[in-house]
């Protein structure tokens, strides 16, 4: 299904132009308008799913197969160091469209891209509030 107010559902499908990478039946990988580093890139399927939770099993496996193809190649390309694939699902999380996709971002050794997340503590009860509710 598509999304006829959806910016990526219109990117995946060609209606709107993009510097597209790859791209085959279900998917199309285009470069960044925002990139965080040079080569940043996104994963986008061609049909609508919002977020992680909606997305059909087989395009997830699918996402994450051609993930690997993808860093693989554009790692030789681009001479980068290593890579973030990150993957947004909620306004909490930092995710602004609302069309599944997957951000594979090139690292440089001494890049500037500076994102991450303050580490904490794992405390006792936490880890045993959690593994209690996962019992459900
Ligand atoms: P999110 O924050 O939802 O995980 O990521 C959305 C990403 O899409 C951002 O990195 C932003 O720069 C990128 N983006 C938003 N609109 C467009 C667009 O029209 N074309 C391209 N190529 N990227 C876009
Ligand atoms: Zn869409």
């Amino acid at each position: 299904m598509k999304d006829e107010n959806c910016i990526f559902c219109k990117i995946a499908n060609g209606e709107i132009p993009s510097a597209t990478l790859y791209e085959d039946e279900d998917f199309r990988v285009i470069l960044d308008l925002g990139p965080a580093t040079k080569g940043h890139a996104l994963i986008l399927p061609k049909e609508h799913y919002a977020n992680l939770y909606e997305i059909d099993e087989e395009v997830a496996a699918k996402a994450f197969k051609l993930a690997k193809k993808m860093v693989t190649e554009l790692t030789e390309v681009l001479g980068c160091d290593g890579y973030n694939v990150v993957q947004n699902n909620g306004a909490a999380a930092g995710q602004t469209v609302f069309h599944f996709h997957m951000h594979l971002i090139p690292r440089y050794k001494n890049d500037d891209a500076g994102f991450g997340w303050k580490t904490g503590k794992l405390t006792d009860v936490d880890r045993d509030d959690i593994l209690e509710r996962l019992k459900k």
